[in-house]
């Protein structure tokens, strides 16, 4: 049978319905896949790698390139891991084989995570979907472009301060950034430890909710992990009364915001009200105001800490030297792109005696009232909703010569991070023809509350995922 398969509709619940019913064999949705890729990927640069004879015979997965896989090159988006192939697969990666998911490929980031736009992959942006003049986001760029695109039915990102959360409001996807501990680290490409989490990217909210299932859980190697406290649920709601929802009155006065942005998630915001849920405010002002500020000391001492490694005698690039001291400076020279170094000398300096206790050690201490901050709105709402994004997707090199610029595309999604939270981004609407997407925050281990949430606002809302040019 020679099945039409669109992949820009197509859920992953819905293909594996088709090939439980024997409508559609993996093969064949596979090819429709590969197909998809060599028509659209030229142009996206979403994957950078795919794989051409698949392995296993089930749904497919794109996978962000942080992620070992067993046998094929993972690189994090930078040149000092070229040609590095892991002996080992990530335990994510062993749990998406474990339920029969199939590797299409590795997907594009920002090199080491460390970015808004992939634009800082060693190899080359991506391009967002909706208008390939744009960027989708980052730094799980990569992932989000392949789902908006119908180039994988799902994928796995990484998020540290919003690398799933961002990419997938400005592609039009559902992304989950789940609590802290609950998927495990371990065989992932480390950027900042006490951040990294590893989550979902798809098309709507139960497979977002699906693939969550199959990834977390305890995991033996990953100290940090816990069991879930309960299973994960896939929703089915479609009122919301009762819940909570409060939205920090920061929000108002902060002027990143484009109107089109405020326009869309006020409307959501409405459509929550209408469907029964209770909207007050709540108030989160030391996020707001030093959010930005604790992460960049955080998440950069953590890095500096673990880009250590990266020394020409462990992984993939080596530049020779007289001494080994010369080799490994000309190895970490050559093989680092510019924003890791930058975070490298960052991160370095808040460590070092002298200033541990001004910056890092201060960072921490904020760090903690942002954990009680969270903790306190959440006692009285059972979700914290914002926008995911301050913008749309913004026009390729627009911030890319601005750092500060760049790290203000997480204003929102950083301090929900820092307080371990999970965080789905949901699509709710368009401004100028291009998505934004509406955050909403959980309590700790609330991922079951995040979905029936945003399966009920999803269905309201009525979002229509394929980017308009490929309508
Ligand atoms: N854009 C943020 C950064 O550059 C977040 C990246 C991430 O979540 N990996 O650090």
């Amino acid at each position: 049978m020679e099945a039409v398969i669109d992949t820009l509709r197509l859920t992953a619940e819905d293909a594996q319905g088709l090939v439980e019913h024997k409508e559609l064999s993996p093969a064949e949705l596979h090819a429709a896949y590969r197909h998809a890729i060599a028509q659209r990927d030229p142009e996206l640069h979403c994957y950078l790698r795919t794989i051409e004879e698949p392995v296993g015979e089930g749904i497919p997965i794109a996978l962000k390139d942080v992620i070992s896989t067993q046998g094929v090159e993972t690189t994090a988006g930078s040149k000092i891991l070229a040609g590095y192939v892991p002996v080992f697969d990530a335990t994510v990666a062993e749990r998406c084989k474990g339920a029969g998911l199939t590797l299409l490929g590795k997907t594009n980031t920002d090199e080491f995570a460390m970015g808004s736009s992939t634009e800082n992959s060693a190899f080359g942006p991506s391009r967002n979907p909706w208008d390939p003049t744009r960027v989708p986001g980052g730094s799980g760029g990569g992932s989000a472009a392949a789902v908006s695109a119908g180039l994988a039915p799902w994928a796995l990102g990484s998020d540290t301060g919003g690398s799933i959360k961002q990419p997938s409001a400005l592609c039009g996807n559902v992304g989950l950034r789940p609590t802290y501990g609950t998927v495990s680290r371990y065989g992932v490409v480390a950027f900042a430890s006490s951040l990294d989490q590893i989550g979902p990217v798809a098309k709507n909210v139960r497979d977002c909710a699906l693939l969550y299932s199959i990834i977390a859980g305890r995991d033996p190697r990953d100290a940090t992990t816990v069991e879930l406290p309960e299973q994960v649920t896939l929703p089915t709601d479609e009122r919301l009364d009762g819940l909570r929802i409060g939205v920090p009155k920061q929000v108002d006065g902060l002027t990143a915001i484009e109107p089109g942005v405020r326009a869309a998630f006020d409307q959501a915001i409405a459509r929550a009200r209408e469907l029964g849920a209770e909207v007050g405010e709540c108030d989160l002002p030391l996020s707001f105001e030093y959010g930005m500020a604790c992460y960049y000391l955080v998440a950069p001492a953590e890095a500096s800490s673990n880009l250590a490694r990266y020394d020409g005698v462990r992984y993939g690039t080596r530049v020779d030297g007289s001494t080994y001291r010369e080799m490994v400076e000309r190895t970490r020279d050559a093989g680092f792109g510019p924003e890791p170094k930058r975070r490298i000398m960052l991160g370095t300096y808040a460590l070092s005696a002298g200033y541990y206790d001004a910056f890092y050690g201060q960072a921490q201490r904020v760090r903690t009232l942002l954990i009680r901050e969270h903790r306190d709105a959440l006692d009285k709402f059972d979700i914290i909703a914002t926008p995911t994004a301050p913008t749309v997707a913004f026009p390729i090199g627009d911030k890319a010569a601005d750092p500060l610029a760049m790290y203000a595309c997480d204003v929102l999604t950083i301090p929900s991070c820092l307080a371990g939270l999970p965080g789905l981004n949901v699509p709710c609407g368009l401004s100028e023809g291009l998505p934004v997407g509406l955050q909403l925050i959980g309590a700790q281990f609330g991922e079951n509350t995040l979905f029936r949430a945003g399966h009920a606002l999803e269905q309201a809302i009525g979002f229509d995922t394929v980017p308009t040019r490929y309508r």
